[in-house]
């Protein structure tokens, strides 16, 4: 699902009460990706209303209306580095085409999308949303995935699971504990796969979501092109090579790890002041976090990583 292998992981249940909740789950998950995913053929509401008239409003369904003005709180938190209206620089890119691009797109096209992608939609009453550029488009790639995630673990919570991981490609969120050990959760090194750069233990309600540069990226004329725009110009963000935000849901998670991919470490303390812990690795590769992050989350930075104080 979401262009990754979803995870379940349970503890403490039986087999059979296991694999309902599991089923319930991995349904609800589909589910989410269909109402928001805006590429395949099938119709959504966020299809609708990227394809609706100027200036003229359309209800979105509640669950719709309900992520996107999350997605809007934390473009105003993070300044503008969360666009969820980027969706037409999105497909220009071609990060999430079924064929990986190789070539960057030509700068005119870049600047003439980016024109119409930020500050392009007006709230009204009701649910009601109008577009007011020709080219701006919802693109909820950076925050479905968490809420998909919430959505998940609820259902396992209403199928009677109380300790559960559910791990999407690196995204996570845990309930509850691992009989008398917490859960341990290992954060890759950006450019080792085969390397952690911290270990997490963790009990309760916790959720850990990672952007990196290095899942969907090319590299063209010795530069690297990846997935996550920076929509002050348009282009593949610069600052990080990878930002894991710990919250307490998968959306909040999600959805700041890329904000604060796009600012880099100078976003910690903004993710910091609204309650939640970051890890940051830096264009440079070196790593940084939250203050405290180590007291509140029993945090082990691997060796020879040494963190580097801002
Ligand atoms: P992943 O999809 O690897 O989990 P992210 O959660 O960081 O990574 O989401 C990246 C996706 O979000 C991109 O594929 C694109 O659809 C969209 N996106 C890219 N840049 C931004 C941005 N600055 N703000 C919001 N969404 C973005
Ligand atoms: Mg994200």
């Amino acid at each position: 699902m979401m262009g990754t292998l979803v995870d379940f992981t349970l503890y403490g249940a039986n087999k059979k009460n296991a694999s309902i909740a599991i089923k319930a789950a991995a349904d609800e998950m589909q589910r989410i990706e269909n109402s928001f995913t805006i590429y395949g053929e099938s119709d959504n509401a966020v299809k609708a209303f990227n394809a609706s008239t100027l200036y003229t409003q359309q209800k979105l369904p509640e669950e719709v209306d309900k992520l996107l003005n999350t997605a809007e709180q934390i473009n105003m938190q993070s300044k503008g580095a969360f666009s969820i209206t980027l969706g037409a620089l999105n497909k220009l890119w071609g990060f999430s085409a079924t064929e990986a691009p190789t070539t960057p797109p030509p700068a005119n096209e870049v600047v003439r999308l980016l024109k119409d992608s930020t500050a392009c939609l007006q709230q009204q009453s009701g649910k009601r949303w109008k577009r007011t550029k020709p080219e701006c488009r919802l693109d909820f790639g950076a925050i479905a995935k968490g809420y998909a995630i919430d959505r998940g673990i609820e259902q396992l919570r209403e199928n009677g699971i109380d300790n559960a991981i559910i791990n999407a490609g690196g995204d996570i969120r845990v309930i509850g504990s691992h009989g008398e050990r917490p859960w341990q959760v290992g954060i890759r090194h950006p450019r080792n796969p085969n390397k952690v750069i911290a270990t997490l233990k963790i009990e309760g309600d916790v959720s850990i979501v990672t952007s990196g540069d290095y899942e969907r990226t090319y590299i063209f004329d010795g530069m690297r092109y990846h997935h996550i725009l920076d929509p002050a110009n348009g282009q593949p963000a610069g600052k990080s090579q990878s930002a894991t935000v710990i919250a307490r849901n998968a959306t909040m998670a999600d959805g700041w790890s890329t904000a604060l991919f796009v600012l880099g470490k100078k976003g910690l303390s903004l993710v910091e002041s609204r309650g939640m812990d970051a890890l940051l690795v830096s264009e440079d590769g070196s790593i940084h976090s939250t203050e405290g992050i180590e007291t509140r989350l029993q945090l082990s930075l691997s060796p020879p990583m040494l963190r580097t104080s801002d």
